[in-house]
């Protein structure tokens, strides 16, 4: 990952541990299609339950590995959306932050 915007210079990293906000996004996206994916398969009776729980497992173990960096972007964005950065703590940004 850059350490800041190749467009604006916006830097990403906005302090140590910053992107563990992302592990709640990606944890709860993970259990929330996990969940969906269960009670869906469970339900509908496409497969044995035994079955279903052990495709979510896989699911679960492989999705927040492959959403790894979704999740960051996510959280990027929603943290620079409810709490921007003041222009003067920006670096070198280039031009004005957009809104
Ligand atoms: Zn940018």
């Amino acid at each position: 990952m850059h350490p800041e915007c190749l467009e604006c210079g916006l830097k990403y990293e906005r302090e140590p541990g910053y992107f563990l906000g992302s592990i709640y996004v990606n944890y709860g996206l993970t259990a929330l299609l996990v969940t969906i994916l269960y009670f869906t398969l469970f339900f509908t009776g496409w497969v044995e339950p035994q079955t279903a729980l052990w495709l979510v497992a896989g699911f679960a173990a492989v999705f927040p590995v492959w959403f790894f960096r979704y999740a960051r972007s996510i959280w990027l964005g929603f943290d620079h959306y409810w709490d921007p950065l003041p222009v003067e703590s920006r670096g070198d940004v280039k031009e004005p932050y957009p809104r």
